[in-house]
């Protein structure tokens, strides 16, 4: 694939075939212009990609998913970013691996992809071995995952929905828990399982698969739902991170249930499944009011103050 896939672009499920190179008239409302909100040092993933220096994170902007209740919608919806060349992009990502980060984090990255594979090739032909991290929605063609296993060593996809009602109010398609469930399957059958498996962080992930699920406010059937898919089709070896962070989006008005914060009884239901069914490796969450790593783009040097505090530790 090359930047010929912006033309009659179907990157994503959306299959919008929209011509990226003219005008911004895709689902993810992004041109063939790569964008991207922040390419920094982060300290908010899980200890196994976070460890003691921190991932090397690249925030791009658009979203093919666009969730309204997105922890990140000033990127994902808003479009806040900066446009960049590749090799401007080159140049960027260089200065983050000179921080001796332990991966490359690129953080919704399938709209974007023609741009990414090059900027992996330029640095794997540098000799760059830092893993490269696929840090997405979990809304992905299944027929492309080969194409970013062939470039990227671990794979850290979301499973938001079970239910296809949920799916189609949250993002505008009912069949995420199909499509996502296919990605998964073939995430897991080309990488395997994260590994090491280290919840210290002092031996930070090489490669492999760490599924993530944000609970979500009201909705602790789905999760349920969630939990028993991943269990049946995967077993209790799967690595899952199970996050309790939901925070209403900053300034915006949002519909019940979403106008709050998850409660800690629905939180706990949803870990007893996980213990019942017998997951064996799951990072989960403190519930706090605690926001230190929910961003905000609107601080282009760092939009998350909880980078600050791991910095200066
Ligand atoms: S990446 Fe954007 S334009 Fe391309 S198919 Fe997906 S939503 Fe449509």
């Amino acid at each position: 694939m090359n930047f010929d896939a912006y033309k009659n672009c179907a990157l994503c499920p959306r299959d919008c075939n929209a011509d990226r190179t003219r005008e911004k008239s895709g689902f993810c409302g992004e041109s063939a212009d790569c964008r991207v909100s922040f390419i920094g040092l982060h300290f908010g993933e899980e200890p196994s990609l976070t460890g003691s220096r921190g991932s090397g994170t690249i925030f791009f902007s658009g979203c093919s998913s666009r969730c309204f209740f997105c922890q990140n919608h000033q990127i994902s919806i808003g479009h806040d970013g900066r446009i960049v060349t590749s090799a401007e992009l080159l140049v960027e990502v260089r200065a983050l691996l000179e921080k001796r980060v332990h991966n490359l984090n690129f953080v919704t990255p399938d709209h974007f992809w023609p741009h990414i594979r090059e900027l992996c090739r330029a640095l794997r032909e540098e000799g760059v071995n830092a893993p490269m991290l696929f840090n997405g929605s979990g809304y992905q063609r299944s027929d492309q995952v080969k194409e970013y296993a062939a470039w990227m060593d671990i794979f850290l996809p979301d499973f938001k929905f079970a239910e296809p009602d949920l799916a189609q109010r949250c993002m505008g398609d009912k069949r995420y828990p199909e499509i996502a469930l296919q990605a998964l399957r073939e995430m897991v059958r080309l990488k395997g399982f994260l590994e090491p498996w280290d919840t210290t962080g002092e031996q930070t992930a090489l490669r492999g698969v760490l599924v993530r699920h944000l609970v979500l406010p009201g909705h602790v059937e789905n999760s349920l739902k969630v939990l028993k898919l991943l269990h049946q089709e995967f077993g209790s070896r799967i690595p899952l991170s199970v996050m309790s962070q939901f925070q209403p989006a900053r300034g915006r008005a949002a519909k019940k249930p979403f106008h709050r914060t998850l409660r800690s009884r629905e939180y706990d239901q949803v870990l007893v499944l996980a213990e019942e069914l017998g997951f064996e490796r799951v990072y989960t969450q403190e519930l706090t009011e605690e926001t230190a790593f929910l961003p905000n783009f609107k601080n282009s040097d760092d939009p998350f103050s909880g980078n600050k505090v791991r910095r200066t530790e």
